[in-house]
């Protein structure tokens, strides 16, 4: 699905040298690349904090220990997404409601939101499914009528911009409350390992995520609140610093294979290609096809038959999965959650993919649909 072996051939210089001066100089935790890439990332983002931590999961832990939350308030997501989204809810005694999302841009329907909130509701944490953004104009308006926090699960989106209504245009991760990212190898920001970030304008959440984040010391041995300890290695931080500087250069590139992919599959009726919403810049963490007609498993089954990698995100959602059963998933009806879980279908992209790779993936999809 990537190839982040020909991605570190084109930057390894730098990226070598990087791994080295960190090991030279022995600074491997909270060393000078992690201040240096965190502020970077504030720079690139257009954020005031950016929070570096273990990983997006810890990243989604940490955002909703700070909103003072307690057991049984309800926050409402997406059961579209992959499932750490919705587990650090339970983990942390919430609720996590499950809602529908858009059939054409797999994220929360805003809608759906309106129609869940109880006097429990306290946040509303969307997911920028595959790399597109969430309809946040909707969202901030809902949120700032019923006075919920948003959490913005940003793992798949970091690098997409979201126009507003207004004209003006944000960073995704920088609308909400807090807006979350994982730099997993192959996140569209990745590094070597596991890493995140969490990130605000908001002075007060950023200071107590911080302290969170670090066992809960507001200065050393003395611990004011419950926390964790989740630090982003300075391996991975002076990586990172290598890679951010490319991160554009490297949406152009996935945004191209989706270009390639979409005016080769228009010509197929059992294929909906990604729909582009308006509202923001597709970063296509994921290039998904929604099959029309056709057996989707069948198709997965024929590709890996023939070599091409595929992958079904997500083929469980969050309400039907047993971990959540003790917060009445049978009982949450989701049909076009349901519909899509059965339909969809995620091919190769990469910052590096050639043309004689896509060529080979679009004749083997082709080969499938003309004999089914
Ligand atoms: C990858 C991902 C996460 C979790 O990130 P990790 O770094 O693997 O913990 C959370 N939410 C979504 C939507 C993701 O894709």
């Amino acid at each position: 699905m990537v190839d982040l072996m020909s991605q570190y051939q084109n930057i390894k210089p730098a990226i070598d040298e990087a791994i080295q001066h960190v090991i030279t100089n022995a600074q491997f935790i909270n060393g000078p690349d992690v201040s240096a890439f965190q502020q970077e990332l504030e720079a690139y983002l257009g954020v005031k904090h950016v929070i570096p931590c273990a990983n997006g999961t810890d990243a989604l832990q940490i955002a909703l220990m700070a909103l003072g939350l307690k057991a049984g308030d309800e926050i409402i997501t997406p059961s579209f997404t992959y499932i750490a989204t919705t587990e650090v809810m339970a983990l942390l005694g919430l609720k996590p409601v499950f809602v529908e999302v858009d059939i054409d841009t797999f994220c929360i329907d805003p809608s759906a939101i309106e129609a869940a909130i109880t006097s429990k509701t306290k946040a509303i944490v969307p997911v920028h499914l595959y790399g597109q953004a969430a309809n946040m104009d909707a969202i901030m308006e809902i949120a700032n009528k019923h006075n919920l926090f948003v959490v913005e699960d940003n793992a798949q989106a970091i690098g997409s911009d979201y126009y507003h209504k207004n004209g003006s245009v944000s960073k995704t991760g920088t609308i909400g409350d807090i807006g979350c990212t994982s730099f997993f190898p192959s996140k569209n920001l990745g590094c070597y390992g596991d890493g995140g970030a969490i990130c605000t304008n908001n002075d007060e959440l950023a200071a107590q995520m911080r302290m969170i984040a670090n066992h809960g010391q507001s200065k050393r041995y003395y611990h004011d609140v419950v926390g964790c300890n989740s630090r982003l290695d300075t391996i991975q931080a002076a990586i990172l610093r290598i890679k951010l500087r490319e991160l554009d250069t490297y949406i152009a590139a996935r945004r191209k294979v989706a270009d390639h992919y979409d005016a080769f599959f228009a010509q197929f009726d059992q294929l909906k290609t990604p729909v582009r919403g308006k509202e923001s810049k597709h970063v296509f963490h994921q290039y998904t096809l929604t099959v029309n007609g056709i057996n989707r498993d069948a198709l997965n089954a024929f590709l890996a038959e023939h070599e091409v990698p595929s992958m079904i995100y997500y083929p469980v959602p969050a309400h039907k999965q047993k971990m959540f059963a003790a917060f009445g998933s049978d009982a949450t009806m989701l049909p076009k959650t349901d519909w899509l879980t059965e339909r969809v279908i995620s091919l190769p992209i990469h910052t590096e993919m050639e043309q004689e790779q896509l060529d080979f993936i679009c004749s083997t999809v082709a080969k499938f649909l003309t004999k089914n």
